[in-house]
Protein backbone atom coordinates (compact mmCIF):
# COMPACT_ATOMS: atom_id res chain seq x y z
CA UNK A 1 0.00 0.00 0.00
CA UNK A 2 2.78 2.24 1.12
CA UNK A 3 4.76 1.66 -2.01
CA UNK A 4 1.86 1.71 -4.48
CA UNK A 5 0.81 5.26 -2.97
CA UNK A 6 4.07 6.65 -3.00
CA UNK A 7 4.36 6.01 -6.47
CA UNK A 8 0.72 6.74 -7.87
CA UNK A 9 -0.74 10.26 -6.02
CA UNK A 10 -2.33 12.24 -8.18
CA UNK A 11 -0.67 15.29 -9.11
CA UNK A 12 -2.74 18.61 -8.75
CA UNK A 13 -3.69 19.02 -12.17
CA UNK A 14 -3.29 16.44 -15.21
CA UNK A 15 -0.08 17.92 -17.35
CA UNK A 16 -0.68 19.20 -20.55
CA UNK A 17 1.20 17.05 -22.33
CA UNK A 18 0.17 14.18 -20.04
CA UNK A 19 3.71 13.85 -18.37
CA UNK A 20 4.59 11.09 -16.08
CA UNK A 21 7.01 12.93 -13.89
CA UNK A 22 5.45 15.74 -12.02
CA UNK A 23 6.80 18.80 -13.57
CA UNK A 24 8.78 21.50 -12.21
CA UNK A 25 7.02 24.78 -12.20
CA UNK A 26 10.14 27.37 -11.88
CA UNK A 27 7.98 29.75 -11.44
CA UNK A 28 7.49 32.73 -8.97
CA UNK A 29 4.17 33.91 -10.26
CA UNK A 30 0.82 32.85 -11.78
CA UNK A 31 -1.24 34.63 -14.60
CA UNK A 32 -5.51 34.82 -13.90
CA UNK A 33 -7.57 35.20 -16.67
CA UNK A 34 -9.57 37.99 -14.71
CA UNK A 35 -9.89 39.73 -11.35
CA UNK A 36 -12.41 37.75 -9.38
CA UNK A 37 -10.15 34.24 -9.91
CA UNK A 38 -7.59 36.59 -8.63
CA UNK A 39 -9.38 37.12 -5.30
CA UNK A 40 -10.67 33.49 -5.15
CA UNK A 41 -6.65 32.46 -5.26
CA UNK A 42 -5.86 35.17 -2.69
CA UNK A 43 -7.72 34.17 -0.78
CA UNK A 44 -7.02 30.45 -0.99
CA UNK A 45 -10.44 29.37 -1.74
CA UNK A 46 -9.79 28.10 -5.57
CA UNK A 47 -6.76 26.03 -4.55
CA UNK A 48 -4.88 27.54 -7.04
CA UNK A 49 -1.51 29.19 -6.75
CA UNK A 50 -0.78 33.15 -6.35
CA UNK A 51 2.99 33.32 -5.58
CA UNK A 52 5.55 30.23 -5.12
CA UNK A 53 6.95 31.91 -1.72
CA UNK A 54 3.17 29.73 -0.21
CA UNK A 55 1.93 27.40 -2.94
CA UNK A 56 3.75 25.75 -5.85
CA UNK A 57 2.06 22.86 -7.61
CA UNK A 58 5.77 20.91 -7.51
CA UNK A 59 5.48 21.05 -3.87
CA UNK A 60 2.05 20.83 -3.49
CA UNK A 61 2.36 16.99 -5.17
CA UNK A 62 5.35 16.29 -2.62
CA UNK A 63 2.55 17.24 0.31
CA UNK A 64 0.03 15.12 -1.53
CA UNK A 65 2.05 12.76 -1.45
CA UNK A 66 2.72 12.31 2.17
CA UNK A 67 0.15 13.37 3.13
CA UNK A 68 -1.74 10.35 1.49
CA UNK A 69 0.81 8.25 3.05
CA UNK A 70 0.48 9.58 6.75
CA UNK A 71 -3.13 10.14 6.93
CA UNK A 72 -2.58 12.99 7.92
CA UNK A 73 -4.73 16.18 7.63
CA UNK A 74 -1.95 18.84 6.19
CA UNK A 75 1.13 18.58 5.21
CA UNK A 76 3.41 21.78 4.88
CA UNK A 77 6.76 21.37 2.73
CA UNK A 78 9.70 23.55 3.94
CA UNK A 79 13.75 24.72 2.74
CA UNK A 80 15.26 22.45 5.78
CA UNK A 81 14.45 20.50 8.58
CA UNK A 82 15.34 23.67 10.72
CA UNK A 83 12.50 25.46 8.77
CA UNK A 84 9.83 22.67 9.70
CA UNK A 85 11.09 22.95 13.79
CA UNK A 86 11.41 26.90 13.72
CA UNK A 87 8.38 26.79 12.24
CA UNK A 88 6.09 24.93 14.14
CA UNK A 89 7.54 26.60 17.54
CA UNK A 90 7.07 29.76 15.56
CA UNK A 91 3.48 28.75 15.09
CA UNK A 92 2.62 27.02 18.72
CA UNK A 93 4.45 29.31 21.68
CA UNK A 94 4.76 32.82 22.70
CA UNK A 95 6.25 35.10 25.06
CA UNK A 96 5.99 33.45 27.99
CA UNK A 97 5.28 30.11 26.93
CA UNK A 98 7.30 27.47 27.79
CA UNK A 99 8.22 24.35 26.15
CA UNK A 100 9.07 20.54 27.60
CA UNK A 101 11.81 18.54 26.54
CA UNK A 102 15.27 16.85 26.54
CA UNK A 103 18.65 17.49 26.41
CA UNK A 104 19.34 14.60 23.72
CA UNK A 105 18.77 15.64 20.40
CA UNK A 106 19.64 17.32 17.08
CA UNK A 107 22.88 20.67 17.78
CA UNK A 108 21.08 23.01 15.90
CA UNK A 109 17.40 22.22 17.23
CA UNK A 110 19.12 22.52 20.74
CA UNK A 111 20.83 25.86 19.98
CA UNK A 112 17.25 27.30 18.16
CA UNK A 113 15.26 26.25 21.74
CA UNK A 114 18.06 27.36 24.12
CA UNK A 115 19.47 30.51 22.35
CA UNK A 116 17.13 31.69 19.58
CA UNK A 117 13.62 31.49 21.32
CA UNK A 118 14.91 32.23 24.74
CA UNK A 119 15.84 35.64 23.15
CA UNK A 120 12.07 36.25 22.57
CA UNK A 121 10.67 34.50 25.93
CA UNK A 122 10.25 31.27 25.45
CA UNK A 123 11.62 29.37 27.90
CA UNK A 124 12.54 25.50 27.34
CA UNK A 125 12.06 22.81 30.17
CA UNK A 126 14.72 20.25 29.93
CA UNK A 127 13.75 16.95 31.66
CA UNK A 128 14.11 13.01 31.16
CA UNK A 129 11.59 11.99 28.63
CA UNK A 130 11.89 8.86 29.34
CA UNK A 131 10.80 9.85 32.62
CA UNK A 132 7.22 10.17 32.66
CA UNK A 133 6.52 11.49 36.01
CA UNK A 134 9.30 14.05 35.26
CA UNK A 135 7.37 15.10 32.19
CA UNK A 136 4.15 15.05 33.95
CA UNK A 137 6.04 17.52 36.66
CA UNK A 138 7.23 20.15 34.26
CA UNK A 139 4.26 20.65 32.59
CA UNK A 140 1.88 23.82 33.70
CA UNK A 141 -0.61 26.20 32.06
CA UNK A 142 1.78 28.28 30.15
CA UNK A 143 3.24 24.86 28.39
CA UNK A 144 2.55 25.42 24.90
CA UNK A 145 4.40 21.61 23.96
CA UNK A 146 6.50 18.50 24.17
CA UNK A 147 8.71 17.97 21.61
CA UNK A 148 11.07 15.28 21.33
CA UNK A 149 13.31 13.28 18.49
CA UNK A 150 11.43 9.39 18.30
CA UNK A 151 15.31 8.25 18.59
CA UNK A 152 17.66 10.99 19.61
CA UNK A 153 20.20 12.23 17.42
CA UNK A 154 23.47 11.06 18.61
CA UNK A 155 22.40 9.39 21.79
CA UNK A 156 20.02 6.66 20.04
CA UNK A 157 17.90 7.93 23.38
CA UNK A 158 13.95 5.77 22.41
CA UNK A 159 11.45 7.38 24.76
CA UNK A 160 7.80 5.68 25.15
CA UNK A 161 5.60 8.41 22.93
CA UNK A 162 2.52 6.59 23.66
CA UNK A 163 2.81 7.22 27.27
CA UNK A 164 4.13 10.72 26.38
CA UNK A 165 0.92 11.39 23.56
CA UNK A 166 -1.15 10.67 27.13
CA UNK A 167 0.17 12.98 29.22
CA UNK A 168 -0.12 15.47 26.29
CA UNK A 169 -3.21 15.06 25.44
CA UNK A 170 -4.79 15.34 29.20
CA UNK A 171 -2.53 18.83 29.34
CA UNK A 172 -4.15 19.39 26.12
CA UNK A 173 -0.94 20.39 24.99
CA UNK A 174 0.59 19.16 20.97
CA UNK A 175 3.08 16.25 21.17
CA UNK A 176 5.52 17.28 18.64
CA UNK A 177 7.59 14.68 17.44
CA UNK A 178 10.72 14.92 14.93
CA UNK A 179 10.59 11.59 13.08
CA UNK A 180 13.85 12.27 10.84
CA UNK A 181 15.39 9.03 12.56
CA UNK A 182 12.78 6.35 11.09
CA UNK A 183 10.47 6.83 7.66
CA UNK A 184 6.86 8.16 8.23
CA UNK A 185 5.98 5.06 6.54
CA UNK A 186 6.89 2.59 8.59
CA UNK A 187 5.03 3.38 11.31
CA UNK A 188 1.42 4.91 12.05
CA UNK A 189 2.27 8.56 13.65
CA UNK A 190 -1.19 9.39 14.94
CA UNK A 191 -1.85 5.96 16.60
CA UNK A 192 1.08 6.16 18.74
CA UNK A 193 -0.40 9.38 20.03
CA UNK A 194 2.04 12.09 18.20
CA UNK A 195 -0.24 15.47 17.11
CA UNK A 196 2.37 17.02 14.80
CA UNK A 197 5.83 15.47 12.82
CA UNK A 198 8.27 17.39 12.04
CA UNK A 199 11.12 15.09 9.51
CA UNK A 200 14.02 16.79 8.03
CA UNK A 201 13.31 15.87 4.84
CA UNK A 202 16.79 16.33 3.43
CA UNK A 203 17.88 12.76 5.09
CA UNK A 204 15.77 9.53 4.35
CA UNK A 205 13.84 11.32 1.55
CA UNK A 206 16.48 12.79 -0.38
CA UNK A 207 18.25 9.95 -0.22
CA UNK A 208 21.11 10.84 -2.02
CA UNK A 209 22.17 14.18 -0.73
CA UNK A 210 20.24 15.82 -3.43
CA UNK A 211 18.37 18.65 -1.65
CA UNK A 212 17.28 20.01 1.68
CA UNK A 213 14.00 19.91 2.78
CA UNK A 214 11.48 20.08 6.28
CA UNK A 215 8.15 18.66 6.42
CA UNK A 216 5.35 19.40 9.20
CA UNK A 217 2.93 16.69 8.94
CA UNK A 218 -0.04 17.61 11.14
CA UNK A 219 -2.38 15.62 12.30
CA UNK A 220 -5.28 18.13 12.97
CA UNK A 221 -5.81 17.61 16.74
CA UNK A 222 -4.91 21.30 17.12
CA UNK A 223 -6.45 23.61 13.77
CA UNK A 224 -5.36 26.64 14.77
CA UNK A 225 -1.73 25.42 14.41
CA UNK A 226 -2.45 24.57 10.38
CA UNK A 227 -4.30 28.57 9.97
CA UNK A 228 -1.36 30.29 11.69
CA UNK A 229 1.11 27.98 9.63
CA UNK A 230 -0.97 27.73 5.94
CA UNK A 231 -1.96 31.37 6.38
CA UNK A 232 0.27 33.35 8.78
CA UNK A 233 3.83 31.87 8.92
CA UNK A 234 4.83 30.95 5.41
CA UNK A 235 3.47 34.95 3.78
CA UNK A 236 5.56 36.35 6.64
CA UNK A 237 8.84 33.95 7.15
CA UNK A 238 9.60 33.02 3.56
CA UNK A 239 10.34 29.50 4.49
CA UNK A 240 8.73 27.23 1.67
CA UNK A 241 10.03 24.91 -0.25
CA UNK A 242 11.53 25.19 -3.70
CA UNK A 243 10.52 23.34 -6.35
CA UNK A 244 13.34 21.95 -7.68
CA UNK A 245 14.05 20.51 -4.02
CA UNK A 246 10.22 18.63 -4.04
CA UNK A 247 11.14 17.16 -7.47
CA UNK A 248 14.35 16.20 -5.86
CA UNK A 249 12.17 14.69 -2.76
CA UNK A 250 9.37 13.32 -4.90
CA UNK A 251 11.63 11.04 -6.35
CA UNK A 252 13.56 9.73 -3.57
CA UNK A 253 9.94 9.51 -1.79
CA UNK A 254 9.17 6.87 -4.49
CA UNK A 255 12.17 4.84 -4.17
CA UNK A 256 12.20 5.01 -0.11
CA UNK A 257 11.13 2.09 1.28
CA UNK A 258 12.99 0.06 -0.81
CA UNK A 259 16.63 1.84 -0.33
CA UNK A 260 15.37 2.43 3.79
CA UNK A 261 14.52 -1.33 4.29
CA UNK A 262 17.77 -2.43 2.48
CA UNK A 263 20.18 0.51 4.23
CA UNK A 264 18.40 -0.91 8.00
CA UNK A 265 19.45 -4.55 7.00
CA UNK A 266 22.74 -2.85 5.87
CA UNK A 267 23.17 -1.09 9.33
CA UNK A 268 21.79 -4.28 11.51
CA UNK A 269 24.75 -6.72 9.79
CA UNK A 270 27.06 -3.57 10.24
CA UNK A 271 26.25 -2.73 13.99
CA UNK A 272 26.69 -6.47 14.50
CA UNK A 273 30.18 -6.75 12.89
CA UNK A 274 31.74 -4.24 14.62
CA UNK A 275 30.74 -5.48 18.27
CA UNK A 276 32.70 -8.34 17.82
CA UNK A 277 35.85 -6.27 16.88
CA UNK A 278 38.37 -5.84 20.00
CA UNK A 279 39.16 -1.85 20.68
CA UNK A 280 35.80 -1.11 20.01
CA UNK A 281 34.48 -0.22 23.22
CA UNK A 282 30.92 -0.13 22.18
CA UNK A 283 28.41 -0.19 19.74
CA UNK A 284 24.95 1.38 19.68
CA UNK A 285 22.19 0.38 17.55
CA UNK A 286 18.50 -0.05 18.17
CA UNK A 287 18.16 -2.83 16.18
CA UNK A 288 20.34 -4.60 18.25
CA UNK A 289 19.36 -6.66 21.12
CA UNK A 290 21.69 -5.39 23.94
CA UNK A 291 20.33 -1.39 22.87
CA UNK A 292 18.60 -0.36 26.27
CA UNK A 293 15.14 0.42 24.61
CA UNK A 294 15.25 -2.25 21.56
CA UNK A 295 12.33 -3.84 23.21
CA UNK A 296 10.40 -0.63 23.37
CA UNK A 297 11.55 0.78 19.95
CA UNK A 298 10.64 -2.44 18.24
CA UNK A 299 7.17 -2.17 19.49
CA UNK A 300 6.64 1.13 18.72
CA UNK A 301 8.21 1.82 15.42
CA UNK A 302 8.74 -1.97 14.00
CA UNK A 303 11.36 -4.22 13.37
CA UNK A 304 13.50 -2.06 11.19
CA UNK A 305 16.53 -0.41 13.35
CA UNK A 306 17.40 2.65 10.93
CA UNK A 307 20.94 3.34 9.31
CA UNK A 308 22.48 5.52 12.27
CA UNK A 309 24.93 2.92 14.01
CA UNK A 310 27.72 4.39 16.84
CA UNK A 311 30.61 2.82 17.69
CA UNK A 312 32.96 4.41 20.80
CA UNK A 313 36.89 4.33 20.90
CA UNK A 314 38.83 5.37 23.92
CA UNK A 315 39.14 8.70 23.14
CA UNK A 316 39.09 11.34 20.69
CA UNK A 317 42.10 11.05 19.10
CA UNK A 318 41.42 7.36 18.24
CA UNK A 319 38.32 8.67 16.73
CA UNK A 320 41.02 10.88 14.52
CA UNK A 321 43.29 8.47 13.51
CA UNK A 322 39.97 5.66 12.42
CA UNK A 323 38.21 8.57 10.49
CA UNK A 324 41.52 9.81 8.77
CA UNK A 325 41.88 6.01 7.73
CA UNK A 326 38.78 5.60 5.98
CA UNK A 327 38.93 4.52 2.42
CA UNK A 328 35.13 3.75 1.66
CA UNK A 329 33.18 5.55 3.91
CA UNK A 330 32.82 9.32 3.25
CA UNK A 331 34.12 11.43 6.11
CA UNK A 332 30.79 13.78 6.03
CA UNK A 333 27.87 15.28 8.38
CA UNK A 334 23.82 14.31 6.88
CA UNK A 335 22.37 10.78 7.76
CA UNK A 336 20.47 8.27 5.69
CA UNK A 337 22.48 8.98 2.15
CA UNK A 338 22.58 6.31 -0.14
CA UNK A 339 26.22 6.21 0.43
CA UNK A 340 28.13 5.35 3.83
CA UNK A 341 29.43 8.32 5.84
CA UNK A 342 31.39 9.10 9.30
CA UNK A 343 31.59 12.08 11.49
CA UNK A 344 32.84 12.87 15.04
CA UNK A 345 30.07 14.39 16.31
CA UNK A 346 31.66 16.19 19.35
CA UNK A 347 34.59 18.10 17.46
CA UNK A 348 31.99 18.99 14.36
CA UNK A 349 28.00 19.25 14.78
CA UNK A 350 29.02 20.11 18.66
CA UNK A 351 31.85 22.09 18.60
CA UNK A 352 30.37 25.60 19.44
CA UNK A 353 29.26 24.40 22.75
CA UNK A 354 31.63 23.40 25.98
CA UNK A 355 32.50 20.70 27.24
CA UNK A 356 30.33 20.78 30.60
CA UNK A 357 26.97 21.86 27.54
CA UNK A 358 28.16 18.17 25.91
CA UNK A 359 28.41 16.28 28.92
CA UNK A 360 24.80 17.53 29.98
CA UNK A 361 23.41 16.32 26.49
CA UNK A 362 25.58 13.65 26.94
CA UNK A 363 27.70 13.75 23.24
CA UNK A 364 31.04 12.00 24.12
CA UNK A 365 34.32 12.96 22.60
CA UNK A 366 34.86 8.95 22.33
CA UNK A 367 31.79 8.86 19.85
CA UNK A 368 31.80 8.24 15.80
CA UNK A 369 28.66 8.33 14.16
CA UNK A 370 28.02 6.04 11.16
CA UNK A 371 25.24 6.91 8.59
CA UNK A 372 25.05 3.38 6.84
CA UNK A 373 24.11 3.05 2.66
CA UNK A 374 23.65 0.86 -0.08
CA UNK A 375 27.14 -0.80 -0.16
CA UNK A 376 27.73 -4.04 0.63
CA UNK A 377 28.00 -4.53 4.55
CA UNK A 378 30.82 -6.53 4.50
CA UNK A 379 32.83 -3.66 2.73
CA UNK A 380 31.66 -1.28 5.03
CA UNK A 381 33.29 -3.71 7.88
CA UNK A 382 36.06 -3.81 6.72
CA UNK A 383 37.01 -0.55 5.81
CA UNK A 384 36.61 0.21 9.59
CA UNK A 385 38.78 -2.76 10.63
CA UNK A 386 41.81 -1.76 8.60
CA UNK A 387 41.14 1.72 9.74
CA UNK A 388 41.60 0.91 13.22
CA UNK A 389 44.60 -1.33 12.44
CA UNK A 390 47.42 -0.04 14.09
CA UNK A 391 50.31 0.52 10.76
C1 LIG B 1 19.46 16.86 10.15
C2 LIG B 1 18.45 16.93 11.23
C3 LIG B 1 17.71 18.10 11.43
C4 LIG B 1 17.93 19.35 10.61
O1 LIG B 1 17.57 19.15 9.28
P1 LIG B 1 18.16 20.07 8.07
O2 LIG B 1 17.40 19.54 6.90
O3 LIG B 1 19.62 19.82 8.02
O4 LIG B 1 17.83 21.48 8.40
C5 LIG B 1 16.77 18.10 12.44
N1 LIG B 1 16.56 17.02 13.21
C6 LIG B 1 17.25 15.88 13.05
C7 LIG B 1 16.97 14.72 13.93
C8 LIG B 1 18.23 15.79 12.06
O5 LIG B 1 18.93 14.66 11.91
Amino acid sequence: MTSTLALHTDFPQRDAYGSIAMPVYHTCAYQFDDAQSMTEAFSGRSGMPDYSRVMNPTVTHLEDTVRALTHAKSVTALSSGMAAISNIFLALTAQGKNIVTSAHMFGNTYALLTRTLRRFGVETRIVDMTDVQAVRSAIDDQTACLFLEIVTNPQLEVADVTALGEIARNHRVPLVADTTFLPFTEFDGEALGIDIQVVSSTKYLSGGATSLGGLIIDYGHYPETERCIKQELLFNLGAYMTPHAAYMQTLGLQTLQVRYRQQSANALRVAQGLSSIPGIQHVGYIGLPSHPQHQLARRLYGPTGGAMVTFDLPDQSSCFRCIDRLRLILRATNLFDIKSLAIHPYSTIYVNYSAAEKAAMDVLPTTIRLSIGLEDPEDIITDIISSLRER
